[in-house]
Parts: C-alpha cells; structure tokens; sequence
C-alpha cells in the first residue's frame, strides 16, 4: 500500500522530523540519515517521504522516485566517506529480512570489516 500519511510507522516519523535521525539529506521527496545500528562505518538510509512499504508494492507511478533514490546513492555515500565504494541493498517483506516496513535502500560503505546484514538473519 502507499499511503502518504501513516502516523505510526517509523520512517514516516522520522521524515515528518517527529523523531530525531542523523539526517544529512533532505528534499521535498527524500530523506537520508544513518542506521542507528551500522552494519558498516558508513551506513545510510535513503528513504522517500511518501509511504510505500517495499519494493512488492511499487507502481508505475513510482518510476521517477525510484530512480531518484538510486541516483542520490553515489552523492551521499561519497559526501560521507565511502570514498572507494559502496553497497545498495533493499529487503523486501519478511523473506527478504525487512523489519521496518516503509521503503528504504540501505547505502553501504568505508573500511572493513562490516557486520553481516541482510544474509541470513
Ligand atoms: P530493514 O531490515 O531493511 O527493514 O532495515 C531497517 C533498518 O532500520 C535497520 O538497519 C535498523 O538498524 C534501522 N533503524 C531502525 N530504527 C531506526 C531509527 N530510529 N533510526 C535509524 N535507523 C533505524
Ligand atoms: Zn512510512
């Protein structure tokens, strides 16, 4: 479902700016800030304002964000330090390992080792 305005899920909260975040993007459609629990030493967030609760629901009419939210990947994941590189992961619904259900890409990066994410958990 991509509901615009749920008032419980997290995500949702923190781009409201109800709950605090390490932001270091925003725009009128996106917001970025770090996982409180980094499985790297740059690990980012880049989530859009609008309520959509994984890749499983997405729509056409969703294209442009999509590739919005890919597009500012390299930007912020350089801005913050992974100079060399990066990793994107999504998760998606329960088998794929998502436990906040708002859409979100995982922006990954810096020096290893890294905390295993998203295999096996
Ligand atoms: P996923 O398993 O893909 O749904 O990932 C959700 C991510 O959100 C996890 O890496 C969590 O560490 C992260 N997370 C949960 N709560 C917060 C929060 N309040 N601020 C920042 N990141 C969070
Ligand atoms: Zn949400």
């Amino acid at each position: 479902m991509a509901d615009p305005t749920s008032t419980s899920c997290l995500f949702c909260r923190i781009a409201r700016g109800e709950l605090a975040s390490r932001s270091v993007y925003e725009d009128d459609e996106l917001v970025v800030f770090h996982d409180i629990h980094p499985a790297a030493p740059v690990h980012l967030l880049i989530v859009p304002k609008l309520h959509i609760d994984s890749l499983i629901s997405v729509e056409p009419e969703h294209q442009a964000l999509l590739g919005k939210m890919l597009l500012l990947a390299p930007r912020v994941a350089q801005e913050q330090g992974a100079a060399d590189g990066f990793r994107v992961v999504v998760n998606n619904g329960p088998g794929g390992g998502q436990e906040v259900f708002h859409l979100h890409i995982h922006v990954l990066g810096g020096p290893r080792p890294w905390r295993q994410m998203s295999i096996g958990r």
